[in-house]
């Protein structure tokens, strides 16, 4: 994780504290600006944390092998069908409906209007680009270590290399949704992908002739708190896990193991995490969900393109920054 702002400093400092607080000081190891610079050379890295424990996968390779494996262990898979109702014990699809003793519900932003967790969940756009490939251009920035980078906004910009030699960029600005609906905007919204660019340009000058290949985008479950839940709909056999917050690849493995021990009924180590049984922070019902939402994303991303420019940030914005703090609410809280 990267510094690049004074406030982001803040970020930086509570990774090592919290590292520090759990006693694994070594998992969180605080990198000054030189040491930061060893690593990946940028104007604008003011210091940094490096967690050791760190890796990047392929999405889609992985979910390829997870496929492999579920068919190589005789699940029946079907592929393209949707759910398009659930109730307890059957789902409906198009083509009939599938009687199960236990459902479990991990459609990420697609459930996010579903009543059962419409209250703790809303969708936000992340989106990335992603350039040609640059070998030369890494190795004189000296980032030939495939590290996987975020920076300390709350609005986050997310990066890391590839095996042959491109750098991913990724924004978690994208628009915020209404009701649960996924729509057009979290998939072909040029500004936010312009964002994930511009970020691009800022934070890596080095790489200023990268020519820039592909951008895409896609929503992401945040949650009230940021951190994913699991459950049961009382009285009934049908499960769920989602609230991930743009950071479910590496979680969604933990997530498997609370959500097959809930399908199965059991009471273990996965269902007595806490993940799976702390009281889920709310939000507040539509149309002041997205309202509320919309305005509070705007006033935050206003202040940290305020900060990375150099300049105090607008009244209104810190104003409008601050409303989740004064409510006591975890999300959009800097
Ligand atoms: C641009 C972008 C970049 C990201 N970058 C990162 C990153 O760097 N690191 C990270 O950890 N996370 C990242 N994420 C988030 C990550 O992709 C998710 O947190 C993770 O995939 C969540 O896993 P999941 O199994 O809950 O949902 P998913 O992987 O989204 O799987 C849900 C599945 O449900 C299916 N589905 C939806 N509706 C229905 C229905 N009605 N019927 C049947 N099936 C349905 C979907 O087709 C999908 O296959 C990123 C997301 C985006 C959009």
């Amino acid at each position: 994780m990267v510094s690049t702002t004074a406030s982001q400093d803040r970020a930086i400092d509570a990774a090592v504290r919290a590292a520090e607080a759990v006693g694994a000081p070594e998992e969180a190891i605080a990198l000054d600006e030189q040491q930061l610079a060893a690593r990946i050379a940028s104007p604008v890295f003011r210091c940094g944390v490096f967690f050791r424990d760190g890796a990047t996968v392929q999405p889609a390779r992985l979910v390829r092998a997870l496929r492999r494996e579920i068919l190589g262990a005789g699940v029946d898979l079907y592929e393209e069908t949707p759910a398009t109702g659930i109730a307890d014990g059957v789902v409906t699809t198009p083509g009939g409906r599938v009687h199960a003793a236990a459902i479990v519900v991990a459609t990420n932003a697609a459930a996010s209007g579903w009543r059962p967790v419409r209250r703790h969940v809303t969708n936000f756009g992340s989106y990335v680009v992603l350039t040609e490939q640059v070998p030369e251009l890494l190795g004189e920035i000296g980032w030939t270590g495939n590290e996987a980078v975020v920076d300390g906004r709350m609005f986050l910009h997310y990066f890391r290399t590839t095996d042959d030699g491109r750098v991913l960029m990724g924004s978690g600005t994208g628009p915020i949704g209404f009701g649960g609906r996924v729509d057009r905007r979290f998939t072909s919204d040029a500004a936010s992908a312009g964002r994930a660019e511009r970020g691009l340009r800022r934070l890596l000058p080095g790489l200023a002739a990268a020519r820039v290949e592909r951008a895409w985008g896609g929503p992401i479950d945040v949650s009230a708190d940021h951190l994913p839940f699991f459950g049961t709909v009382p009285g009934t056999g049908i499960h769920y896990g989602l609230g991930y917050s743009g950071h479910g690849v590496g979680p969604s493995w933990l997530g498997g193991q609370i959500l097959a021990s809930l399908a199965f009924g059991l009471d273990d180590e996965w269902t007595r995490l806490p993940l799976a049984t702390r009281r889920v922070p709310a939000l507040p019902p539509e149309p002041l969900k997205r309202l509320g939402g919309g305005l509070v994303r705007a006033a935050i991303m206003a202040c940290e393109q305020a900060e990375e420019e150099g300049r105090r940030p607008p009244f209104a914005a810190r104003a409008g920054a601050a409303v989740p703090r004064l409510l006591r609410m975890e999300i959009g809280t800097r």
